[in-house]
């Protein structure tokens, strides 16, 4: 199977990293657990638009960012099993260089860049199917979709656009092991 995996969220633990960094600079004490919305600014009212989402642009922060436990070993053994594994990210362009090294290639160093699609538009690439933790990216698309539960996403009924929703990566295994008419 062509499996396209997103990045934030799914491949590492990105808004754990930008709570911790705004709460270390701008003095805000927010807890990953709090952000329950897609729009990160909701969970921190006294910081601006700009402040909330700083980080991203900060060269320093990629290397804060900690991968997301199990996808390394998931994706090894997916891609050993013979599937193809493509990383399909909005990533802002600004951040491409850093995020990449600092963060895609040094917690998954057996993927390339040739296996870097970045695209707001995720619905444009074709694949088997697509891990996301954004309902926006599940939304159409000619590929089968998994929902990467997150806390921002909860209220998102997955099944409304024939997602199906893992809790962790052996969950995501697990389902993947069904698509390919694989036992587990
Ligand atoms: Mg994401």
């Amino acid at each position: 199977m062509v499996i396209l995996v997103d990045m934030d969220d799914v491949l590492e633990q990105l808004v754990e990293a930008m709570v911790q960094y705004n709460n270390l600079h701008y003095g805000t004490d927010v807890r990953p657990c709090d952000i329950v919305e897609w729009n990160l600014t909701k969970a921190f009212p006294t910081l601006t638009r700009e402040q909330v989402y700083s980080p991203e642009f900060d060269e320093a922060f990629w290397a804060t960012v900690e991968p997301m436990p199990g996808a390394d070993r998931v994706l090894r053994r997916l891609t050993e099993e013979g599937h193809e594994i493509y990383v399909v990210t909005a990533s802002l362009y600004e951040t491409l260089k850093q995020k990449m090294n600092d963060l895609l290639f040094r917690w998954y160093p057996f993927l390339d860049w040739d296996h870097v699609i970045v695209t707001a538009n995720k619905q444009m690439i074709r694949g088997d199917v697509l891990i996301d933790d954004g309902p926006h990216n599940l939304t159409g698309g000619d590929y089968r979709k998994i929902l990467f539960d997150r806390p921002h996403n909860r209220d998102f009924d997955e099944k409304s656009v024939g997602a199906l929703r893992a809790y962790d990566w052996d969950g995501i295994y697990k389902q993947i092991c069904l698509m390919a008419d694989k036992p587990e």
